[in-house]
């Protein structure tokens, strides 16, 4: 995802090396083409500028210039605060304290969601964990079949009742994950293809009758400043406790995946690394700005 913004910025770095002393004036044009690449990879215009103005600040306020291999000082700098944008440290989801933790998740159509609650299920599974699937999108029939498709699949229960009523299909599935020992209930919510209102009611009621320990938002990196907005929205609206970015193995510029932590606050807290059920990777900052930078 992120190759034609790691080639360009390893083209900055290089010329940066080749220059041995630094001048404030080689910081500013390096830090230029920076900016240019940053919002060549569809970075929101905002995030990139107080990006640019941090690391100018950092490399020309310390002794960067002065020291002895200055343009490594500045892209250990971009580097760092590479890792603070996308969130500085690993976020992980919050387990009840009491079982079980509820995962709400929730997103657009399209965005991975449902393929998404599976690997999430394979993954918590792994780690020894008990958890139970709930097929929570009843207006999309083809929904419900793919989540007991995943199921049968991973060998993991799929809680169902068809086209009930989701805020009723949620509550019963929780109160059988607890009478039958499963320990995380992960709820593959509706989605459409835009956000509306009664999307967002139906989400809410979710919300009030089970109080999810974790709203997690399924988002398209491949949908760039798009899914930025949509998870800002759903921010505002819900109120989420992370992102689950999806796609990222795809081409697309990378901009998403960059700017979403900074524009709503929210963590992202897993990767989608491609369609199949054990590609969904715990979200690392320091690792992701190292895959960028190379
Ligand atoms: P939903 O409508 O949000 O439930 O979306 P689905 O789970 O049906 O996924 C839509 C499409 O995206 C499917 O073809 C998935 O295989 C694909 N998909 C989901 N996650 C990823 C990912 O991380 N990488 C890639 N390449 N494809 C994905």
């Amino acid at each position: 995802m992120f190759k034609g913004l790691g080639e360009r910025l390893d083209e900055i770095f290089k010329s940066l090396k080749g220059k041995g002393r630094l001048t404030e004036e080689d910081v500013n044009q390096a830090m230029r083409e920076v900016k240019m690449a940053l919002l060549e990879a569809d970075v929101n215009f905002k995030v990139v500028k107080e990006f640019v103005a941090q690391v100018k600040e950092r490399a020309v306020g310390q002794d960067v210039l002065a020291s002895l291999s200055p343009a490594q000082q500045v892209i250990k700098i971009v580097k760092d605060e590479l890792t603070e944008l996308l969130g500085g440290t690993q976020a992980k989801i919050n387990m009840a304290a009491k079982p079980p933790t509820i995962i709400m998740l929730v997103g657009l159509q399209g965005a991975g969601k449902t393929t998404t609650a599976g690997k999430l299920a394979k993954l918590l599974s792994k780690q020894g964990r008990r958890p139970l699937l709930v097929a929570a999108d009843i207006y999309r029939p083809a929904a419900i079949k793919q989540l007991q498709v995943l199921g049968e699949q991973l060998q993991i229960p799929v809680f169902s009742l068809g086209q009930e009523n989701p805020v009723k299909i949620a509550q019963a599935a929780v109160d059988q994950a607890g009478s039958t020992g499963k320990d995380v209930v992960i709820i593959d919510t509706a989605g459409r293809l835009h956000i509306n209102e009664e999307l967002m009611g139906e989400l809410a009621e979710i919300k009030t009758a089970v109080k999810p320990h974790e709203i997690l938002l399924v988002v398209d990196a491949m949908t760039g400043q798009e899914a930025v907005n949509v998870a800002d929205t759903f921010n505002r609206k819900l109120g989420l406790d992370g992102i689950i970015m999806t796609k990222l193995d795809g081409d697309a510029r990378g901009g998403a995946a960059l700017s979403v932590r900074k524009v709503t606050g929210t963590p992202i807290k897993f990767a989608g690394m491609g369609e199949k059920l054990d590609a969904l990777e715990p979200f690392h900052p320091d690792r992701m700005a190292d895959r960028i930078l190379g």
